[in-house]
């Protein structure tokens, strides 16, 4: 019997648990043990139910196109139970909070139609936006007939998202599109984020049209369109780790313990084909510590990191410093910040999904200027928030009859501060913050913006170093990485630090890894 160690409960693990528990079922000899250091099962993910309300602590859904999360949700019964539901696309807009020198304190403008992250499917649809200045329109219709260009001088190196989308498009759908979408999933930076790590489907589009513009439309002519952009659990993602939680065998799951320390036994030599060899010892030696008090060790044949970034860095560089080093060096804090309302109406939103926020524009290092022409250099971002949720608005049955919900976030440096408040003074910036970007489009001459009344339900949580930045040159770390690792059998590493933040990736990855290991086993 193979005996695999999976450190992290989390999307992450607890998908490699099951899929674990799914092959030992159907007869595999496997079996796996959970270790998550915290009193709870799903890591990021969390749902609060109260009054009514659903209330997503962190993620709130997946993006659609990705079948990976559906599929176990299927295989969960989540389907035939009605739980499977959909983004309301009916009111699918994304408004970005804008600041120009007309309006300095900012607005909110909706992202016209048709926008496929910054590359539109629509070129009429652009026409009038008042996102755009006629600059970046006439950028926009461009773009295709410079196809031969972008395609004779596409980079042989990676770049950063800024860079890609600087080529194409120009400074201000950088500013005004990318950086605040970009931002908004990563919470991180566009000028050091990867652009073939997180836009690999663009740098395709780019290396086979040029134009990404013409790209685009050919794929989505061909392409038979998804029903929606954003799928999620009706009772909450909450439910998605239930369900896990019940098809794992409960005597695999150990809470309130965390793993100190992994470590390979000596008699293995680096390459050593130690899975197949039945006779040999489990190769693997894995520590743990409950409340503070160390506790015995357990041997174990193979070993899921299903970690955070900093757990996961923490745990390889004791096996493997080089290793350690090639993971990403930083990752971005969220702070959320949930308000539920009774009466909607007290609260009036424009339609659509959310808002973001655009980070401030980055000085170039080199010559100490500002990327942007000076009309559009920000210093400092026009909100402390970096993005907000109308929750209601974009998935329904989330609250009772006339009910309001609003997630707000912080990210990146500004979460790093503002998580160092206590609750209520979280909460209580937040509640400011989104009044700004809320009642910024009220008439000049109307009333100063006053914070939303007070919720029914405030729902405050501190994800700190929870988002791995992915930066230029990450997908070579990572297959160095990943070479590196062979010479420990046994070794996986899962969670966001390598393959994708997204849970359908996450998932993915853990039941593939799953499988594999099964499948040496096997031989
Ligand atoms: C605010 C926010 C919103 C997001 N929204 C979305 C979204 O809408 N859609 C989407 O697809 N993705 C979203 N993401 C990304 C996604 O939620 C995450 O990438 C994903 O949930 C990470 O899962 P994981 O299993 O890798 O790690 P985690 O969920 O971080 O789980 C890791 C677990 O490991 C445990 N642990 C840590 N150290 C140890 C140790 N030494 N021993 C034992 N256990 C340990 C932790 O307690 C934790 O439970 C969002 C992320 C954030 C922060």
């Amino acid at each position: 019997m193979k005996r695999v160690a999976i450190i992290g409960g989390g999307i992450a693990g607890l998908a490699a648990a099951y899929e674990i528990a799914r092959l030992a079922r159907d007869g595999a000899p496997i079996e796996a043990v959970l270790f998550e250091s915290s009193n709870r099962l799903g890591g990021l993910i969390e749902t609060v139910r109260e009054g009514g309300f659903t209330i997503e602590a962190g993620p709130d859904g997946w993006v659609s196109a990705k079948p990976w999360a559906r599929e176990l949700a299927v295989e969960l019964g989540l389907d035939a139970d009605g739980e499977l539901i959909s983004s309301n696309d009916a009111t699918r807009k994304t408004h970005i909070f804008l600041t120009t020198p007309e309006n300095p304190s900012g607005r909110l403008v909706p992202m016209p139609d048709g926008l496929n992250l910054m590359v539109p499917t629509n070129l009429a649809a652009l026409e009038g936006s008042p996102l755009f200045t006629e600059a970046a329109i006439a950028a926009y219709r461009a773009e295709p007939a410079r196809a031969a260009e972008l395609l004779a001088t596409i980079p042989t190196h990676d770049e950063s998202v800024a860079d890609f989308t600087l080529r194409h498009f120009g400074p201000e759908v950088l500013a005004r599109v990318a950086a605040p979408l970009l931002s908004g999933v990563f919470g991180g930076d566009v000028h050091t984020l990867s652009v073939r790590a997180v836009m690999p489907a663009f740098v395709q589009m780019e290396r086979t049209h040029g134009s990404l513009i013409e790209a685009l439309s050919r794929t989505s002519n061909l392409e038979p369109r998804t029903s929606s952009i954003f799928t999620t659990i009706r009772s909450g993602l909450g439910t998605l780790i239930e369900r896990l939680t019940a098809a794992i065998p409960p005597h695999w799951l150990r809470l309130n313990t965390t793993v100190t320390a992994i470590e390979l036994s000596s008699y293995l030599t680096p390459h050593s084909s130690q899975l197949a060899d039945k006779t040999a010892r489990p190769p693997w030696t894995v520590s743990t510590s409950t409340a503070g008090k160390r506790l015995a060790a357990e041997s174990v044949d193979a070993i899921f990191l299903a970690t955070p970034l900093d757990a996961t860095r923490s745990l390889l560089t004791a096996l493997d410093a080089v290793s350690a080093d090639l993971l990403p060096t930083e990752s971005s804090s969220a702070v959320l910040v949930a308000f539920a309302y009774a009466d909607a109406s007290r609260v009036p939103l424009p339609p659509g999904f959310g808002f973001l926020v655009p980070p401030p524009s980055q000085p170039d290092t080199e010559s100490g200027a500002p990327h942007l022409d000076s009309e559009m250099w920000v210093s400092t971002a026009p909100s402390l928030l970096l993005a907000g949720t109308f929750a209601d608005q974009k998935f329904p049955h989330r609250v009772p009859p006339n009910g309001r919900l609003i997630r707000a976030f912080f990210g990146g440096p500004a979460a790093d501060r503002i998580a160092r408040c206590n609750n209520d003074e979280i909460a209580a910036i937040a509640r400011l913050e989104l009044a700004r970007v809320l009642h910024a489009n009220a008439p000049v001459s109307g009333p100063a913006p006053t914070p939303a009344p007070p919720a029914a339900l405030t729902v405050v949580r501190r994800w700190p170093n929870s988002l791995p930045q992915y930066a230029v040159g990450h997908l070579d770390r990572v297959a160095e990485l990943e070479s590196r690792l062979r010479a420990f059998p046994g070794l996986t590493v899962l969670g966001n630090a390598l393959h994708g933040v997204g849970i359908p990736d996450l998932i993915r990855a853990a039941r593939q890894a799953a499988r594999a290991t099964a499948a040496i086993t096997h031989n």
